[in-house]
């Protein structure tokens, strides 16, 4: 089996160590015998985004948001032919709001995003961000699993249909939310750096297991070989003791 990644504005949006999701997609994949491609999309560069099984955008600052927004907007229908296709995408932070309507950066500038869902994105009050460590409990298609990470963003994001999980600890998608992220099946937004999957292997497997499903439509999340998380889940428990998360 493999899968394909294609890594959006990978020189640009790699906030708080970004890029490790994709290292440990790469390990937890090659682990198993399953072939991992990743490949990288800069500005103004040709791709076909509907050959891949997984996109993949990291966060950024605003001056990084407003410098990839036109080439973003410009592969629209792509992304959408993508998803339609059974695509997966992973969002992280400035990369997730640039899918809703619209983010207002910390200048009041406003960018318009991909619109391709409801929600929106404005700034903090006095440039207030929502900054510290983070636990969720989020439900991954019937499945609860307790994820940590780390949040820094001005953004204040709202309507969400279809939050990725309940605050535990720390912020999520706006000062004093209740809920973080978006997940609808298909697109997995959050706030969490971290970064993201090497703190939560069990969301990596899930990742992993939801690109495979691009072209593998009978695969079973109990397919993936179980790999060694000693560590991982140690780390998880020393942060959700500190963040007194019972
Ligand atoms: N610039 C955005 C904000 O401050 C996103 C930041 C990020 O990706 N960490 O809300």
């Amino acid at each position: 089996m493999e899968i394909k990644i294609c890594w959006m504005y990978h020189d640009i949006m790699d906030l708080y160590g970004d890029k490790g999701n994709m290292m440990v997609l790469k390990k937890r994949c090659e682990a198993r015998g399953i072939s991992c491609t990743i490949d990288t999309l800069g500005i103004g560069e040709e791709k076909d985004l509907t050959q891949y099984d997984l996109l993949f955008l990291g966060g950024g600052a605003d001056k990084e948001q407003m410098m990839l927004i036109e080439d973003l907007l410009s592969r629209k229908e792509n992304i959408k032919q993508a998803l339609n296709q059974g695509t997966f995408a992973l969002l992280i932070c400035g990369g997730y709001q640039l899918f809703g309507q619209y983010y207002i950066s910390a200048d009041n500038k406003k960018i318009e995003g991909l619109k391709l869902f409801d929600y929106y994105t404005e700034t903090g009050d006095n440039g207030s961000r929502c900054i510290g460590n983070i636990a969720i409990k989020c439900n991954l298609d019937g499945r609860e699993i307790v994820a940590v990470g780390f949040e820094n963003h001005g953004g204040q994001t709202r309507n969400v249909s279809s939050p990725l999980g309940n605050v535990l600890s720390g912020h999520g998608n706006c000062f004093g939310a209740k809920q973080e992220g978006f997940y609808n099946g298909q697109v997995l937004g959050t706030y969490m750096h971290g970064p993201l999957l090497p703190k939560n292997p069990e969301i990596a497997d899930f990742i992993i297991y939801k690109a495979l499903k691009a072209k593998n439509p009978d695969v079973a999340l109990t397919d993936l070989v179980p790999l060694d998380d000693t560590l991982e889940h140690k780390a998880k428990e020393a942060m959700l003791h500190r963040l007194q998360v019972k």
